[in-house]
């Protein structure tokens, strides 16, 4: 049987890249919200050293856009790539950012920096919702103006802890769209 390329295409799929030293539970909790709340097969890359390349001494942070730089540089075939860190992560405009990514692109990172309480559980949840949002943005999705959507615009801790781990029926749409689009996903 012959289908078209796009119908046998690469399965739905997202490399995860710790990148110096990230709590592995937080990675596997980031991997398995990934794969249920959006159907990408999240499989963890070995760990890549400290982005000290991306270190500016001014801020005592990390630069974002140079972290995903390096990320988009690896070149093994696989559509997407979202690294984690610990340190803390800053944009040229942002005083900080939780994550950062780039709008239908290949390469997002997250932070969990700012994500860390006592109850890591709740650490872990953190970072799974901005693992979810900032990947929504490489499926091309920008943010949304309901506030209880995983794609809202989040800008501190309280925000975040009160959005529920879900997008909205219109994100959730647009999401699937697109990896069908990517993936040639029924
Ligand atoms: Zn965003
Ligand atoms: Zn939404």
């Amino acid at each position: 049987m012959t289908r078209d390329r796009r119908g046998t295409s690469e399965e739905s799929h997202i490399d995860i890249v710790p990148i110096g030293w990230v709590d592995a539970l937080a990675v596997s909790v980031v991997a398995a919200n990934l794969q249920t709340l959006i159907g990408l097969n999240a499989a963890t890359l070995p760990s890549h050293p400290d982005p000290e390349y991306a270190y500016l001494p001014l801020r005592s942070q990390y630069a974002a856009g140079a972290i995903i730089k390096a990320l988009e540089s690896i070149d093994d075939g696989s559509r997407f790539k979202l690294g984690i860190v610990k340190c803390d992560l800053c944009t040229p405009i942002l005083k900080f950012v939780f994550g950062e990514s780039q709008l239908g692109g290949k390469a997002a990172v997250i932070s969990l920096h700012r994500l860390m309480d006592k109850d890591s559980a709740r650490t872990y949840l953190r970072a799974a919702k901005i693992g979810l949002h900032e990947t929504g943005h490489l499926l091309g999705i920008g943010h949304c103006r309901t506030p209880d959507c995983l794609m809202a615009f989040v800008s501190n801790i309280e925000k975040l802890d009160g959005l529920p781990s879900r997008f909205c029926t219109a994100c959730k749409y647009e999401i699937s769209r697109s990896l069908k689009h990517i993936f040639g996903r029924d």
